[in-house]
């Protein structure tokens, strides 16, 4: 954050040749003409800014207009009449018009009742302190910072506040709360107390938002710098378990007879940070959020072992295409990935915990494919034991698994699995009409590999498959 006076705006402002040429159209017109919102609060924090938005005392298109007008070759307009808004695009640039206006909600709908309003109105219904900063354009006050809801100190404090009483804010426009989530994990900002209070409160009106809506928000936490920040505040205001039940399902401590499993979300949220301080992008990062899903289903109690979670992993990897379907992700190869992940989270672990034997890692490589990095990746980042000796040991076998999966990979190439004979050479060897012996015989060749019986070439795999067919009484057709 950097404290920018009047003469400090109009040194930015004219860095982007844009707001000289809306400053003389705007006073052609004679009307009074702010840019808002992001592009200013930006300037503060010193981020890129991207979009701008501009908004005038009066109509927003009639304004945009002008400027297509005064802008010639290259301009684009789009106006909206709906909405009362229009987008000049030029030379890579988006400036958004808008009218300044006022705007009141009923109860059971997004969609507010506009009417024309001032400059102040208009800051009135924005969703924070530091989104209703404003920056007049028109010549006599060009670089004039207004704002009277204290934006700037709010800025400068890190503190996300509504401009009015935030149970009006958040229950006149219910996606605000995922925004005020999303931009106190963005900017690693605290959410002012009465403003957190009331996003408990109204958490129950969230259910009016669309599921795009609430995806792009979610979304936005999850590629940002700590996105676990921002599933902590889902939860805790209450908003986790109405957008995202199975993820809130996994916090939680049960004890029998003294003996208590860990916290599974908490767990959750320390894998997620984890995969993130080693790199891992937007899908990694939802297959940590999903790794353990299945547990809440798959808990029990046994008294000799404790708790268990058995097949969890599978459990868990069933349950992801309904997540995505619901969350509105993609259903192509990004959550195809995530079951993977999901489902093979256990492998490397298991082969660590007990003898790392060259054909388990060949397995785990065959079914891993081209993810086993990420695979192994996921797989550290989930220890996250307190026991410093255990962690150390799963990490030292880990090294072993790596250091086979490098070998196994230069000698055998079984990331990318091709058979060796396929299915039509073997036909073609025995006449045979297509019958499942031939996948009998695959599956044969293919595990043999996999265990190291032969390697993993074509005449090897020829002379194993003419002795297994043998074997089935099966000869070659003569030719
Ligand atoms: P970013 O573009 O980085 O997501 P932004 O603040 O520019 O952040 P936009 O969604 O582009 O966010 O919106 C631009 C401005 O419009 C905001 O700064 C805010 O003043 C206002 N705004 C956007 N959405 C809402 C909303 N749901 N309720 C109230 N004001 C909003
Ligand atoms: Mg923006």
């Amino acid at each position: 954050m950097r404290n920018l006076n009047r003469k400090d705006l109009i040194t930015l402002l004219n860095q982007q040749p844009m707001f000289k040429t809306i400053s003389a159209v705007a006073d052609d017109l004679h009307m009074e003409c702010y840019v808002v919102g992001g592009y200013v609060r930006d300037l503060f924090l010193e981020r890129p800014s991207k979009d701008i938005d501009v908004v005038v005392v009066g109509s927003g298109i009639d304004m945009a207009q002008a400027l297509g007008r005064r802008l010639g070759r290259g301009v684009h307009v789009s106006v909206f009449r709906n909405f009362g808004t229009a987008q000049v695009k030029y030379k890579g640039q988006e400036v958004e018009f808008v009218g300044a206006r006022r705007e009141s909600y009923s109860h059971d709908s997004r969609k507010p009742i506009v009417e024309d309003g001032t400059l102040e109105d208009d800051q009135r219904r924005r969703d924070f302190t530091i989104n209703a900063l404003a920056v007049c354009l028109n010549a006599d006050r060009y670089g004039e910072l207004v704002d009277p809801f204290d934006g700037v100190w709010d800025l400068q404090d890190r503190v996300i506040a509504t401009p009015l009483d935030p149970d009006i804010t958040f229950s006149d426009d219910p996606l605000r709360m995922m925004r005020c989530i999303r931009f106190a994990t963005q900017l690693n900002f605290t959410i002012e107390q009465d403003t957190l209070d009331a996003l408990q409160r109204n958490r129950e009106r969230i259910k009016i938002i669309s599921g795009e809506r609430i995806i792009d928000e979610l979304h936005k936490i999850i590629v940002s710098d700590s996105p676990a920040m921002g599933f902590e505040l889902l939860f805790q205001t209450g908003l986790l378990e109405l957008i995202f039940p199975e993820l809130a399902a996994l916090q939680g401590v049960e004890t029998v007879g003294g003996r208590a499993h860990k916290d599974n979300f908490w767990h959750t949220l320390e894998v997620l940070t984890n995969v993130v301080k080693s790199g891992g992008g937007e899908w990694l990062r939802w297959a940590a959020l999903l790794h353990d899903i299945g547990k809440p289903r798959t808990k029990r109690f046994d008294p000799k072992q404790g708790w268990t979670f058995h097949n969890h992993n599978f459990v868990g990897e069933k349950m992801v295409p309904d997540i995505f379907r619901r969350l509105k992700l993609p259903m192509d190869e990004r959550m195809k990935y995530v079951q993977k992940l999901v489902g093979l989270h256990m492998r490397p672990i298991a082969i660590a915990d007990d003898e790392v034997t060259d054909s388990a890692v060949r397995r785990l490589l065959f079914e891993a494919g081209d993810d086993i990095d990420d695979l192994m990746l996921l797989c550290e980042a989930d220890i996250t034991s307190r026991n410093q000796q255990r962690k150390q040991r799963f990490l030292d076998n880990f090294q072993l698994v790596r250091q086979k999966l490098v070998d196994l990979e230069e000698r055998d190439r079984i990331r990318c699995f091709q058979p060796p004979v396929t299915g039509d050479e073997i036909i073609r060897i025995f006449n045979l009409s297509p019958s499942p012996v031939i996948g009998k015989l695959k599956t044969a060749v293919k595990d043999a590999i996999l265990d190291g019986v032969i390697p993993n070439e074509h005449d090897a795999a020829l002379e194993f498959v003419m002795k297994r067919a043998e074997e089935l009484g099966l000869s070659p057709a003569k030719s």
